[in-house]
């Protein structure tokens, strides 16, 4: 048999040497590509996502699995709360966002001084010292972490945390390209379901007594009418309009009918339940929703806050007592009403309300009235 001289031997090895390194190229090129992929899905799918919490659930589920992390959270910079506010108002249940942190002030980030230069993400070691704030609650093993600096319009909005139990997964040396440009899509789709959640709310409420406006119980109404008549439980609902508020503003001026409305609301409010809803329906006229509650049940609340308000002077600034009543309607939705258009039914039951009202007004004011 023919032998391989020494320099076809040679050719050989050095042949398979390519061949190994090729097949390892070709893996690489092969996971890079996989990471990639998974990454463009997850892109995909936070650019899609259309709410606050939406969003940062598929941040806190997904990014751990696609990046392969043992630890996801996120900071935001939150200046007096609004956003935590808003978020609460409309819903969100921050209980089940154990990962998202708020903070008062940009500088709590942690990103330190740049001299007007954007902040740049800070790798390394897991220390509790330092990183105690972006993982207060780190899983056991946690060994680094990367604070990537969340920026919008050059404003640094907050800061994604990452963290891994392999120590050489985030060091100082590392390059940070790929999480910081992981780091702008976060930061725009965070910015864009913030400012969309504060749009609902603008919308939805009233910005004098911070309740709920009109377009809210429209919406409110259709939806609990079809709730009501899938699970058979009654709804009421009541109609109530300040006593000569005209008067009110001639004697405090409309400032001081300003801040009447807002005692007023507040005292609606005290007597409510949580599942119940409060709406400003128009100038100084306000309609609650009342879920689960018959004619009787919310009669006695409206007389609840009907004495709320005329059994104690409301305290205006300068010392300034007055004495305000309020005329309440109720109505109750009708079991007859089970077989009509919802929209009528929701008409209906306001309107019975509205014409209970006007028959309190008529038998003397500060009273309630029922319909039927
Ligand atoms: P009634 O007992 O019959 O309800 O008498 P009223 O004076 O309350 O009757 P009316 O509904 O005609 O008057 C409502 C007044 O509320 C007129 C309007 O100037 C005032 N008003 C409406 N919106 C506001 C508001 O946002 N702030 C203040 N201060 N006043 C308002
Ligand atoms: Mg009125
Ligand atoms: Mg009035």
């Amino acid at each position: 048999m023919h032998q391989p001289d020494a320099t076809s031997r040679d050719l050989i090895a050095e042949n398979e040497a390519l061949r190994a390194r090729m097949t390892y190229v070709l893996e690489q090129a092969q996971r890079n590509h996989d990471i990639m992929c998974r990454h463009q899905a997850f892109d995909l799918e936070i650019v899609g996502a259309s709410s606050f919490p939406e969003l940062v659930g598929t941040i806190f589920r997904r990014l751990p699995i696609i990046s392969e992390l043992d630890s996801v959270t996120l900071s935001l910079v939150d200046t007096d709360a609004d956003i935590y506010t808003v978020m609460h108002k409309l819903g969100v249940d921050f209980e089940l966002l154990p990962d998202l942190l708020f903070c008062e002030h940009a500088v709590e980030l942690g990103f330190g001084a740049t001299d007007g230069a954007p902040p740049r993400p800070r790798l390394g070691a897991y220390e509790r010292v330092l990183h105690g704030a972006h993982f207060p609650q780190p899983p056991a093993g946690l060994a680094s972490v990367a604070l990537v600096p969340l920026l919008r319009n050059k404003r640094l909005i907050g800061s994604l945390n990452l963290g891994s139990f392999d120590p050489q997964r985030f060091t100082a040396t590392h390059g940070t390209e790929f999480i910081e440009h992981m780091a702008s899509i976060i930061a725009i789709c965070l910015e864009n379901v913030i400012s969309n959640e504060m749009l609902k709310y603008i919308g939805l409420t009233d910005p004098l007594t911070g309740i709920y406006n009109r377009r809210y119980i429209d919406r409110r109404l259709v939806e609990e009418i079809a709730r009501a008549r899938r699970q058979g439980y009654r709804i009421s609902f009541m109609f109530i309009d300040v006593d000569h508020f005209k008067a009110v503003n001639d004697t405090v001026g409309h400032q001081g009918g300003d801040d009447v409305l807002r005692e007023v609301a507040s005292r609606i409010k005290m007597e409510l339940r949580l599942s119940d809803a409060l709406a400003r329906f128009g100038g100084e006229e306000f309609v609650v929703l009342l879920i689960d509650a018959d004619l009787d049940a919310a009669a006695m609340v409206a007389d609840r806050i009907r004495a709320g308000i005329a059994d104690r002077p409301i305290d205006l600034a300068g010392g300034q007592y007055l004495n305000v009543s309020v005329s309440i309607g109720v109505s109750v939705l009708d079991d007859y009403a089970r077989d009509h258009a919802i929209e009528g039914v929701a008409q209906q039951l306001v309107a019975q309300a509205d014409a209970a009202l006007y028959q309190a007004k008529e038998a003397g004011r500060n009273r309630v009235v029922t319909a039927g």
